[in-house]
């Protein structure tokens, strides 16, 4: 492939011509090879397809057997070509068939081929197919070559991705448009089925070859000089953290802005014909391809930051696209790489079908929107917004984590049968809500909802839940624009409290920090924020904060009774503190001649294991316990909550965890102190049959999660399993789990869990 006459550019514009050319897709194509081997100086140049059935099909050539065309298949893992489609990597080699890969396939006449050059047909990371020259000689492909050749296959990739070649092969279509089956992390259950919606609408670039080089040229310089002053500015005003953006995140996307290899790289793909925004696309697609098989989490955000200044350069360049909160169309299934919970609470609730996101874990904040919001969400789907298009189909499940794009018509089927079960199963549920839930050997379980948000308080009703053992009041500082004021957080407190009536509520103080950031409070750099500056300790260090809320909520119960509770108590002292606050501020509304709660009880949350040694003291000082089981796991197992790598490693049900609840339930008991539970295991039926083993009779938890609880109460006997988890305890080798024995139990007893 000696240098190629007229260069990448005129191959382009030809390119651009073929495109233009009223023929059938075939032809086109059959063109296509023809100018890309005359352009190239090559004897070979071939196009291979992805199907949708994962095999790879020559859908062209200009130098192999044609009669191979539309015959030649193989599998994707297979021969050089499958070698690349796998990668998506370029595959340069002077001598192809010393290479082990090397597949031999007679019907196509290249025995007589060695230079061999592949590239990946990309598409917003997607591989879609492989673009093949080969030479007689044996020859070494240029750096300039294989760049050359990577910028004419983003030109095919689109033609793939338009959908145009669909209905040339026989039996089954092109990649592009499969169904994909993706399984990713369940953040809120339910299943939706839907047509998908990108948050972040995917800016379509729409003209791909440059009609004057020079001038694009000067686009891209000008782009990347405005995107990189915005980004200087962001970071020196530091206050472009309203998006949730840390300052370090912007710091990475700076040096980015200033990485020579990426600049060089998208300078290139200009000189090489492209527009600008096409350069940038193109060099954006390899970026995302290496992101995707990237496993190294440091790693993989750091290509994500990279994909993000990308996206602000195309931004720039093709203009601000309409954001996908207008016009919402029924049965919308939200698509996103990543959104915060302000977000999502911006779209018609009673058009939203589902939530999908590339991140996001389940105690993140978005999934306790979605949960609260009742909408299916699926995080962790790698790639979830380059995989589909607006408007495809699309199914969330929100129980396995499963997402299923385009399904076939037996999928789609299929859960439309599980949707209509589980719709029967919710009204057995239903049928429940008045049954009070006390075991077969009567014993009164209390079953409370954990909430944070007004919409939550709806599910108080169809429920039947008892009140309201966790609101989480940071939720609403979370997804306000501000901090909210004294007035307004009493209005809202009123708000609370008129919506559950004579029900018991417990409102929690404000628990920020740690992964809980408030978008305009200035973020903290710190090493361990889990460990660090958050919750309780803010409210003790800075108590005009904890002051301001803790009069407004004790306005808003005016005459009515209150339970309040501190979050990550980790010292006794910690504890009377914060109460001689409360006591300080009801004084002064004394004084002022408001009228108090009628009753005021305190309680402590126990969710840092300090507080494990120290629990006769805290049950005797506070008026109740509440186990924050999400943290007490996070901290008791040095396993952080939202890492997933780590965060399933341990079974609360293994002895030491089990140990340290009954602790809890045991001592709390001794000193007359009423324990709940209020972290997510008392939502999961198994480990709240555990715990109603170990002696809690209270717990909180999410709506969806009432009627399988109480199912599972009203066939359980307290007693009989009290007994299984003293002996499965008193055998079990710390580590190991009771879960396979009281699993058993509960089959063998017809407990559904
Ligand atoms: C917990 O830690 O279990 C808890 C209920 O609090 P949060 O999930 O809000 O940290
Ligand atoms: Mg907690």
């Amino acid at each position: 492939m000696p240098a190629a006459p007229g260069g990448p550019r005129l191959l382009l514009r030809r390119l651009r011509e073929a495109m233009a050319e009223p023929v059938s897709p075939q032809q086109r194509l059959d063109r296509i090879v023809v100018l890309i081997a005359a352009n190239v100086i090559a004897e070979v140049c071939s196009v291979y397809v992805v199907r949708d059935d994962n095999t790879l099909e020559l859908f062209a050539t200009e130098g192999l057997n044609r009669d191979a065309v539309h015959i030649t298949r193989m599998r994707a893992d297979e021969g050089l070509v499958g070698l690349i489609a796998k990668t998506a990597e370029p595959l340069a080699l002077s001598d192809a068939q010393s290479h082990p890969s090397f597949s031999y396939r007679p019907e196509t006449g290249e025995e007589i081929y060695h230079a061999f050059l592949g590239v990946p047909l990309l598409r917003a990371g997607n591989t879609l197919g492989v673009l093949v020259v080969q030479n007689k000689t044996y020859r070494v492909y240029s750096e300039e070559e294989i760049e050359a050749l990577q910028t004419t296959a983003m030109v095919l990739a689109e033609l793939i991705a338009s959908g145009e070649l669909q209905a040339l092969s026989p039996g089954a279509g092109t990649a592009a448009r499969r169904p994909v089956s993706q399984r990713g992390v369940a953040l809120a259950d339910g299943i939706g089925l839907g047509h998908v919606v990108l948050h972040e609408p995917r800016i379509v670039v729409k003209t791909l070859i440059a009609e004057n080089v020079e001038r694009e040229m000067e686009r891209l310089e000008a782009a990347i000089e405005d995107v990189r002053s915005a980004i200087d500015e962001l970071v020196e005003r530091g206050d472009g953290l309203s998006s949730g953006e840390s300052r370090e995140i912007l710091e990475t996307v700076r040096m980015f802005a200033h990485d020579k290899g990426w600049l060089r790289r998208m300078r290139e793909a200009v000189q090489s014909g492209l527009t600008a925004e096409a350069a940038v696309e193109r060099v954006q697609s390899d970026n995302r391809a290496r992101m995707l098989r990237q496993s190294d989490p440091y790693l993989r955000d750091r290509l994500h930051d990279l994909d993000d200044l990308a996206n602000r350069l195309l931004r720039r360049l093709v203009g601000q696209e309409g954001r996908a909160g207008d016009g919402l169309p029924e049965n919308a299934i939200l698509v996103a790489r990543s959104m915060g919970p302000a977000a999502l609470l911006d779209y018609d609730r009673a058009r939203l079908r589902g939530v999908v996101l590339e991140e996001g874990g389940p105690t993140s904040h978005i999934a306790i929107v979605a949960r609260a919001l009742g909408i299916p969400a699926v995080g962790e789907i790698a790639n979830a917004t380059g995989l589909c298009d607006s408007g495809d189909a699309i199914i969330v499940d929100g129980l396995s984590g499963e997402v299923q794009i385009r399904p076939t018509p037996e999928v789609e089927a299929s859960y439309a049968e599980m949707v209509r079960l589980r719709a029967r199963r919710q009204e057995q549920y239903r049928a429940l809500r008045d049954v009070p839930a006390v075991t077969r050997d009567g014993v009164k379980i209390g079953l409370h909802l954990n909430a944070g948000l007004l919409v939550d308080l709806t599910h108080l009703h169809e429920t039947g839940a008892e009140g309201v053992g966790l609101f989480r009041t940071e939720l609403q500082f979370m997804i306000a624009e501000r901090m909210p004021s004294a007035a307004e957080q009493q209005t809202l407190y009123e708000a609370v409290y008129s919506a559950t009536g004579d029900l018991p509520v417990t409102i929690r103080t404000l628990d920020i920090g740690g992964d809980k950031i408030l978008p305009y409070m200035p973020a903290l750099e710190e090493e361990n924020p889990a460990l660090g500056w958050r919750a309780i300790r803010i409210g003790l260090d800075r108590p005009a904060l904890l002051r301001v809320q803790l009069r407004a909520l004790l306005k808003a119960a005016a005459g009515r009774p209150i339970k309040i509770m501190f979050p990550m108590v980790a010292t006794v002292e910690e504890f009377t503190r914060a109460r001689d606050i409360v006591e300080r501020e009801k004084a002064h509304l004394r004084r002022h001649g408001y009228v108090l709660p009628s009753d005021c009880r305190l309680g402590a949350m126990v969710e840092v294991p300090s507080l494990l040694f120290q629990i006769d003291e805290i049950a005797r000082e506070a008026d109740f316990l509440s186990v924050g089981s999400n943290d007490l796991m996070q901290f008791l197992f040095a396993v952080d909550r939202e890492n997933r790598r780590v965060a399933n490693r341990f079974d609360p049900l293994c002895g030491a965890a089990m140990r340290a609840f009954r602790l809890i339930a045991e001592r709390a008991a001794a000193q007359g102190c009423p324990a709940t539970v209020c972290g997510e295991i008392g939502g999961r039926p198994l480990e709240a049959l555990a715990l109603i083993g170990l002696g809690f009779r209270d717990f909180s938890m999410s709506p969806a999660a009432i009627g399988p609880i109480k199912a599972m109460v009203l066939s359980a006997h307290a007693g009989e399993v009290a007994q299984l988890i003293e002996t499965e305890l008193a055998r079990a080798s710390e580590g190991t789990s009771i879960r396979p024995a009281l699993a058993a139990y509960a089959k063998a007893h017809g407990v559904p869990i």
